[in-house]
């Protein structure tokens, strides 16, 4: 494949446009860095975008409650001033280092660019939804099986099943509830994984709730008209007549080119010291895809992370590159 190379050299390559890197993009052109942002899907934003747009997010500082699409925006506006330029629709697939110490990043469709440093934020690298196997689950899958809200109307008047316990099935359930005619929330245990404010709300709402309990079958003609649900205790199937199947069991990691790029991995997450830098200097990682002890996966906490690798980064600049 012919190579595009872009001759000018950043200071950052900001790789994945989440909150983590819309962010970090913000935070370099707030310490006068010459940045990029790319990313390998045709819209920035992340989860925000491509999982819960509609979803309320409330534990951002100063803002009590948002809509994930709204954060978007206001990511948006703050990094607008400082016209970071945007690859779309371009998937890193390689980073290497010349013998100058510069990094070489090159994508899929063949684009090459130069950077003194990285800061990878790739999030899950592909967002791709855990599946079950059950019947009719792939059949019906954009025929009432889903997995993520992404309109709110979409769900207006519709009998709702929601699959999970963790804190993404909770909230996609609360925000649901506020469109739907009626939702059943099913998990295999009685102990949920999320926040306990959230598994508060979850009971004190219209939603039937039903622990112990797994997803045997979906049927329906051309949409999804009922699901069949089983006691994993009793083992009882009971047959319920649901319009949407909304499965949020959590997502898998797909780290599959970056186990090339010589970049420490560790459970499936991108090992970063104390400046969020890997083990590759200069390179560092910040969001979901970075681990540490004590890592917890939030917009926030991604976001320091962000800071911390931009204002690193600023320094390694003048250490390593002192006459560039
Ligand atoms: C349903 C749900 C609800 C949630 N609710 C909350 C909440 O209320 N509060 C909260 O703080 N957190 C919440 N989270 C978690 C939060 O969404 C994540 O922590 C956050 O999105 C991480 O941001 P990120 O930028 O690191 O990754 P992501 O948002 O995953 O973005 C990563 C980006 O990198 C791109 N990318 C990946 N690989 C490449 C590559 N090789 N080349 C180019 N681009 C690449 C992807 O396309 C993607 O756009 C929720 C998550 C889910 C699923």
């Amino acid at each position: 494949m012919s190579q595009m190379v872009n001759p000018e050299c950043y200071d950052v390559l900001i790789v994945g446009g989440g909150p983590v890197g819309l962010f970090g993009a913000y935070y370099a052109g707030l310490r006068d860095m010459r940045a990029r942002l790319i990313d390998r899907r045709h819209e920035l934003g992340g989860q925000l975008t491509a999982i819960y747009p509609e979803k309320w997010v409330y534990d951002i500082p100063g803002i009590p409650a948002i809509r994930g699409k709204v954060l978007f925006e206001n990511l948006l506006t703050q990094i607008a001033p400082y016209a970071i330029p945007v690859s779309l629709s371009q998937e890193v697939v390689l980073i290497q280092k010349n013998r100058n110490n510069m990094l070489r990043l090159e994508t899929r469709d063949g684009h090459v660019y130069h950077s003194k440093t990285a800061v990878l934020s790739l999030g899950m690298g592909a967002h791709i939804p855990r599946r079950m196997d059950v019947p009719g689950l792939r059949e019906f899958e954009g025929r009432g099986v889903v997995y993520g809200v992404h309109n709110l109307p979409d769900f207006k008047g519709k009998r709702v099943l929601v699959i999970g316990g963790g804190d993404s099935a909770l909230d996609l359930a609360l925000t649901v509830m506020e469109v739907c005619k009626d939702l059943i929330l099913i998990h295999r245990s009685d102990r949920f994984n999320a926040h306990e404010e959230t598994v508060k709300k979850l009971y004190s709402s219209n939603a039937e709730i039903k622990t112990y309990s797994e997803l045997a079958a979906i049927e329906g003609a051309d949409v999804v008209q009922r699901v069949q649900l089983r006691d994993s205790r009793t083992k009882n199937v009971t047959i319920h007549d649901v319009d949407v199947v909304i499965v949020a069991i959590g997502l898998i990691f797909n780290l599959e080119g970056v186990r090339d790029w010589g970049i420490e991995l560790e459970s499936n997450a991108i090992v970063v010291d104390h400046n969020r830098q890997t083990n590759m200097p200069g390179v560092y990682a910040a969001g979901d895809i970075a681990t540490y002890p004590g890592k917890m996966r939030l917009i926030g906490t991604g976001a320091a992370e962000a800071m911390q690798a931009i204002n690193h980064a600023k320094h390694y600049i003048h250490e390593t590159f002192p006459y560039l």
